[in-house]
């Protein structure tokens, strides 16, 4: 079956030729139909399966057809937890939209507001953008929703992670009542389904990756190793194997940047991409990492969560992630599009929890390899595949606000007085290190200001 098939006209056909695709993706098989007939969609998708085309496209078909965007107003809005997707699910529209004459733009927090809403003057059919910049531009009247017809909410697991279900639901509050609805997550968590309850309207519901699996053509090891070997470890793997292009993962800013030093240091074209990184120093990393020229890319979750790098050989974890969940996320930027990837992981003692909870998960136990001169002194405990099912989180309840400090935010909490959930402090961090000057803003302006943080 091909595209041809699916109900797209010939400016979209020929720009997915112009890609290279022949065959869509199962969820582009199953998404675009139902897109292009107006119902609500949801989703169970990973960033690798061709979502982004999956939902782009009929988009772009519907908007097409007919209507113009006035000025200010945006007539399809895409919500995406970072800035680095919200660039690259902009790209696509771009892409993909080439033969039509629609106007698209990507709007996030962490750089200037003005050009953007100069950009918003005129109208767009498709607005890309993060939550908290969104909801700034709404503030001083640059975007309305009068003219909207289609949301998608991307990476909504992502969205709730990072501490967007305030933001998400003061923006459904604007929108029109009626719309198209589209969600897409990787997993379908009980907070995700409540949200899901209140969103999306009969959906036709879609699955092309069953719930915390792995890509099958990710090849997965990992190598036991004591933490302090770790970099010289590593050095010798991209040699030996003489790696080109890897994406590898720490999980701190800190550890990225010491990593990054090191392999530099060993003559390896480093770069790190993390949450302290400017936007434009972030951009151009993975730009040279894309092209050729860095070799190693070193990130933290955060930051690359929904890197779109075609093909990408191999995935290090230098850490293993705290939270079982992010070891899928990482090991999805491998093997994607059907492309043939491997997944290692340096696996020292200390973290042989992280281990088993990940092994728990994904329901299988990963082969050991000992890389000779790397054996560990601190032995790796034998694991055990723990096949009792893992509970579903609780929702978390709202708790109600208590006093505030008088620069209107208490510490270790988020924009709405609500902690952090353990998961969710790996990112309070750099939210609460964004001080305001007591009294020189109001509590909105505040939070203001941490949208655009928490959208790094
Ligand atoms: P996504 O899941 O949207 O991040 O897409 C993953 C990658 O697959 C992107 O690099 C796309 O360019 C590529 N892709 C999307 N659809 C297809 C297709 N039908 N055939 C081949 N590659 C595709």
């Amino acid at each position: 079956m091909g595209f041809a098939s699916l109900g797209l006209s010939a400016p979209l056909l020929e720009a997915v030729a112009e890609q290279g695709y022949k065959t869509p993706s199962p969820i582009q098989a199953q998404a675009i139909p139902a897109v292009i007939k107006g119902r609500d969609v949801m989703a169970a998708a990973q960033t690798g399966t061709g979502k982004t085309a999956g939902f782009t496209l009929p988009i772009l078909e519907r908007l097409s057809k007919d209507g113009r965007a006035q000025a200010n107003q945006v007539r399809s809005l895409i919500l995406t937890p970072t800035r680095e997707l919200a660039v690259q699910v902009g790209e696509s529209v771009a892409t993909y939209g080439k033969h039509l004459p629609l106007r698209s733009t990507v709007v996030y927090g962490g750089v200037k507001i003005n050009p953007q809403m100069m950009k918003l003057r005129r109208g767009v059919d498709v607005l890309v953008a993060t939550p908290g910049r969104l909801l700034d531009l709404y503030n001083r009247n640059a975007v309305k929703f009068k003219q909207l017809e289609v949301l998608v909410l991307d990476e909504a697991d992502r969205m709730l992670d990072m501490g967007f279900i305030h933001d998400i639901r003061k923006i459904l509050s604007v929108l029109p009542k009626q719309r198209q609805n589209l969600m897409f997550s990787a997993t379908f968590s009980d907070e995700i389904r409540h949200l899901a309850k209140g969103l999306v309207k009969q959906p036709v519901e879609i699955s092309v990756n069953p719930r915390n699996t792995t890509a099958k053509t990710v090849k997965q090891w990992i190598c036991p190793v004591d933490k302090k070997q770790k970099p010289a470890l590593l050095t010798q793997l991209i040699r030996d194997n003489r790696w080109r292009q890897v994406l590898v993962f720490t999980r701190t800013k800190q550890g990225a940047d010491r990593l990054t030093r090191h392999l530099k240091g060993k003559g390896i074209e480093a770069e790190a991409i993390h949450g302290n990184k400017s936007q434009g120093a972030r951009t151009k990393a993975l730009a040279d990492f894309k092209e050729g020229s860095v070799r190693i890319l070193v990130a933290t979750d955060i930051a690359a969560r929904g890197l779109d790098i075609d093909q990408l050989p191999q995935v290090v974890n230098f850490d293993l992630p705290h939270v079982a969940e992010d070891y899928i996320h990482r090991i999805g930027r491998t093997g994607r599009a059907g492309a043939r990837g491997q997944a290692i992981s340096l696996v020292s003692a200390d973290e042989f929890k992280q281990l088993s909870d990940i092994e728990r998960l994904i329901k299988q136990l990963l082969t050991r390899k000992l890389i000779d001169g790397f054996e560990p002194v601190h032995d790796l405990p034998a694991s055990h595949l723990d096949l009792r099912p893992i509970r579903p989180k609780k929702p978390k309840k709202p708790k109600k606000p208590k006093a505030e400090h008088k620069d209107g935010q208490r510490s270790g909490e988020n924009t709405q007085g609500h902690k952090p959930s353990a998961k969710n402090k790996r990112y309070a961090g750099n939210r609460n290190r964004t001080s305001a000057k007591p009294g020189s803003r109001t509590r909105r302006g505040n939070s203001r200001r941490r949208g655009e943080v928490k959208n790094s």
